[in-house]
């Protein structure tokens, strides 16, 4: 590329995260540019699973501005949210480049130097937006080297069919292990394994109640009240079709976690042995925050510390969507409005010389 280009703000990543922290950057007239390793729009939705449902009713899966359009069922498919981003990313003219691959940053003293495999960027302030998807975790278990079948996470996992007559064990309790497991029963043996015994909401209580407890602790938050003792999290099961369809095969029930890995399969605490083909890893994501390794800034839990969404040692870095310790829901779609709001509003207060060092 030619000479080097100077933005007020540098947004990395461009999925949900980053498309609303791109509305409110558009609504306050800053220029600013949105650098997306992916080839199309819809970040981590793009690689999810076909039969992929939102927990979340469509009611509770809108961006600020724009709500998503309700589909057939209460649940919206991964289809109707990547349609849902595109369009969305059209509809306020967001300044996407894509494919660019954000390597490293750089501390500068206007600001930042952003290298990527497209070239460099500078701009003043910076929003980290690259979310989890890129960073599948697999939990440390005895034996893992030795066991001879396949492995996959669920950052990984399309459809069932490779699966089709192995005996297979899924590991987490979530709703991507309910879901997951709720598929590949109709083709394989299957084992479910969770750390503790999965929450089922009930059939009659939609997806919604988790955004409504997340808005409560918030609240709570603001208010200076205590929230340990308010229940929260995304943990909770939604019973979406096919989780209820699995339900009534039966294959819905999960065992308590094994000792160890064996060659074959797993070794039970009651030193019963299973033999297994393959598992399927349903045990959450980290962040993905390779991008900013050289700013020494992570610690040993894989995040940055901040204040909001600002980095305690870097206050020209904000980040954004990551989960819980970015902001409360910020890892969904309705979530991530309130601290992308915060955010710009803290970019524009900093760019406007008028708080330098607030958070
Ligand atoms: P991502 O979608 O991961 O976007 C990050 C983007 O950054 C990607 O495009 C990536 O390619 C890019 N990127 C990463 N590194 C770089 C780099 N170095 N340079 C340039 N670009 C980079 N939420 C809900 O609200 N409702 C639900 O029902 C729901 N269901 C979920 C089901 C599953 C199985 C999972 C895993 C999550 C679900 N979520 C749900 C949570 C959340 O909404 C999604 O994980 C969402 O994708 C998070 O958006 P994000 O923008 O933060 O991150």
């Amino acid at each position: 590329m030619g000479s080097m280009q100077q933005f007020d703000v540098i947004v990395i990543g461009g999925g949900q995260a980053a498309l609303s922290a791109g509305y409110f950057l558009r609504r306050s007239g800053r220029s600013f540019v949105i650098l997306d390793a992916e080839e199309g729009a819809g970040g981590a939705w793009r690689h999810t699973w076909r039969s992929l449902r939102l927990f979340s009713p469509a009611t509770w899966s809108s961006l600020a501005g724009w709500p998503m359009p309700a589909g057939s069922d209460r649940y919206p498919t991964r289809d109707e949210v990547l349609d849902y981003l595109r369009r969305y990313e059209e509809r306020y003219e967001l300044p996407v480049r894509r494919p660019v691959t954000v390597q490293s940053v750089e501390r500068t003293d206007s600001g930042w130097l952003v290298h990527a495999d497209q070239g460099d960027w500078q701009a003043a302030a910076l929003i980290s937006a690259t979310g989890n998807w890129r960073h599948p975790h697999v939990p440390d278990y005895k034996g893992i080297d030795g066991f001879r079948g396949a492995q996959i996470h669920s950052a990984q996992y399309l459809e069932p069919d490779a699966f089709a007559d192995l005996r297979v064990l899924i590991v987490g309790g979530g709703n991507s292990g309910a879901q997951i497991l709720a598929e590949v029963s109709q083709h394989a043996q299957t084992t479910w394994v969770t750390e503790r015994p999965p929450v089922f909401l009930p059939d009659n209580v939609d997806g919604g109640v988790l955004f409504q407890r997340a808005t409560e602790r918030w609240r709570a938050q603001q208010a200076g009240r205590p929230v340990d003792d308010l229940p929260g999290g995304f943990g909770d099961i939604v019973m979406v079709a096919s989780v209820v369809e699995a339900r009534s095969r039966g294959v819905l029930s999960a065992r308590e976690p094994f000792d160890c890995f064996t060659e074959r399969g797993v070794r039970w605490r009651d030193g019963s042995e299973s033999d297994f083909d393959a598992v399927i890893w349903c045990t959450g994501f980290r962040p993905a925050l390779d991008h900013l390794r050289s700013l020494g800034l992570i610690d040993a839990q894989g995040k940055v510390a901040v204040n909001g969404t600002r980095s305690l040692l870097e206050p020209r870095l904000w980040l954004v969507g990551y989960g819980e310790w970015t902001g409360m829901a910020s890892a969904t779609l309705v979530g991530v409005m309130r601290s992308a709001r915060s955010t710009v509003d803290e970019i524009n207060a900093m760019l406007a010389g008028l708080s330098p060092q607030s958070g």
